[in-house]
């Protein structure tokens, strides 16, 4: 078995405690992760602190930039094992991850690394009493050592969106990869070391949160910033262990996402993108759509067609072509899906497919599959109508009006975000806009530019990550005046 290793100050080191990491097809372990304990997490931040005023605090932007874009080489170079890795940790059909979860990790690093040049600072003219004047300028440094605890949905493809952008602003990072999926993680410092970056700037904890290396973290008082992604329940955690110092938090957190399609949608188009939005990535993604909101006129007909694609998912092995749909990530969470597919049961719900596990007669009947599943008939109170469920499952509900369903799409705590599906333009805009999510898509789902701002409204999250939004985030402006 693989061991994964913590790394820190440019060595890969040993623990004593480990934890075994199972592959969620067939439920074997597959690699064994070093635990990171308060000492070796000191030794971490500590390492990190005394990089920022080493090498890396004296390269020039141009000099950081290029070792940034040696980072997503490299990664390109190391496809495969990335590849390898990310499905072992996860079970996701090697189609996705080698279409998005690889391919995003290594162009994180290169969108950040061509952005950081043109980041532009304000600069301001005054009056002073003697008619001299003076002049403003602002200039953004960074803010010293950033906290980074991932999840394991996406594992390199979020873990990264925060590390690049912290890097590029010349700050150092202590990562916390998910105790799920700390593979990529543990790839990645090596990739670090291959590409010569200075010790202390990548430094790598596994462990788990509370009472572990994720709370060893965000309670450390050498830390300067904590970025997280990963459940609003556990970002409420954070935000309690990060006030004892004071420090800035950038969360993306839960969502419930409403998707809405009229009766003048391009019927398939909306099926097809609300089914991929449904059940891509087994449900485990953030943005997936767990409301689906149908005009009347055509509930019946989307109902139908919705369960014919659902019917349709092939759940083959990881490696074959015509896989798309896996395991869930853990045995905890098949059985967190699965209470909910007894609840709505009981909450009442018509299962037009699936509610179950399913049976493949081989070693996947020990891995952590479950049915690709639809309901109907939920009240909009019901919990599987208000809690996020993070699989593949949705509520379809029918609508009569326009404004009937921007109030029933807008009723939840969540707002991280929605799509709208309709051949109506002016509809289309004014949903969106209507819409109390960060992200609003018209006629698509997942469509991202990595510039637009992302991230969630109310219990979603706090801030925005891409583009400018990361570099403010993980940077700070001093102003500084000059009298003329
Ligand atoms: P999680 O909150 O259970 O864990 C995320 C990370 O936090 C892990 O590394 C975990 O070890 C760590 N952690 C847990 N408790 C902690 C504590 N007390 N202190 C410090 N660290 C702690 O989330 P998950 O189950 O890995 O991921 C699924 C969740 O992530 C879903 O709610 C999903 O919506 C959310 N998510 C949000 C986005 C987004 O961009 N908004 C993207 C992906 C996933």
């Amino acid at each position: 078995m693989r061991e994964l290793r913590n790394y820190i100050d440019g060595k890969f080191m040993n623990s004593e405690r480990k934890f075994d990491v199972s592959n969620p097809v067939n439920g074997k372990p597959h690699a064994v992760a070093c635990e990171a304990d308060q000492a070796t997490v000191d030794d971490a931040v500590a390492a990190a602190n005394k990089a920022l005023a080493g090498e890396w605090g004296q390269m020039s932007v141009a000099q950081r930039c290029e070792i940034l874009c040696k980072v997503a080489d490299k990664i390109e170079e190391r496809f495969d094992d990335f590849l390898q890795a990310e499905v072992a940790d996860t079970g996701k059909p090697h189609s996705l991850a080698s279409h998005i979860d690889i391919p995003r990790g290594a162009a994180n690093f290169r969108v950040f690394a061509n952005s950081i040049g043109s980041f532009a600072t304000e600069c301001f003219e005054m009056d002073t009493p003697d008619g001299s004047g003076a002049i403003n300028y602002s200039l953004r440094k960074p803010l010293g050592v950033i906290g980074v605890i991932s999840p394991w949905n996406l594992p390199l493809l979020l873990m990264t969106w925060k590390v690049a952008p912290a890097l590029a602003c010349g700050n150092t990072v202590v990562v916390k990869p998910s105790e799920e999926t700390p593979s990529t993680a543990t790839l990645l410092a090596e990739v670090m070391d291959e590409v010569g970056m200075p010790a202390g700037v990548f430094n790598l904890v596994h462990g788990f949160g509370p009472d572990s290396a994720g709370e060893f973290l965000t309670k450390h008082k050498d830390i300067s910033a904590i970025t997280f992604t990963g459940e609003t329940s556990t970002g409420k955690a954070i935000m309690r262990a990060a006030s004892e110092n004071v420090k800035p938090l950038s969360f993306e957190l839960g969502g419930k996402n409403p998707g809405i399609v009229f009766e003048d949608a391009n019927f398939d188009d909306a099926v097809e993108g609300i089914g991929r939005a449904i059940f891509a990535n087994t449900g485990q993604v953030c943005l997936a759509t767990e409301r689906v909101y149908v005009e009347r006129s055509i509930f019946d007909n989307f109902v139908h067609a919705l369960k014919e694609k659902a019917e349709s998912l092939e759940l083959g092995w990881p490696d074959e072509e015509r896989t798309n749909f896996g395991p869930l990530v853990s045995k905890a969470h098949q059985q967190k899906v699965l209470s909910y597919y007894r609840l709505a049961v009981s909450e009442g719900a018509n299962v037009i497919t699936g509610g179950g596990v399913p049976k493949f007669s081989d070693e996947r009947d020990q891995g952590f599959y479950v049915e690709p599943t639809i309901w109907t008939g939920l009240s909009e109170e019901a919990k599987c109508v208000k809690e996020e469920i993070f699989g593949p499952v949705c509520h379809i509900a029918p609508f009569d009006t326009e404004q009937e369903v921007i109030k029933l799409a807008n009723a939840s705590e969540y707002g991280l975000a929605s799509s709208v599906w309709t051949t109506n333009l002016a509809r289309g805009h004014r949903v969106a806009k209507a819409l109390e999510s960060g992200t609003n898509w018209v006629n698509c789902w997942f469509l991202r530019d990595l510039r637009t701002p992302f991230g969630g409204t109310k219990m979603s999250g706090i801030g925005r990550e891409g583009g400018v939004h990361s570099l403010n985030f993980y940077s700070e402006p001093v102003n500084i005046c000059v009298k003329l």
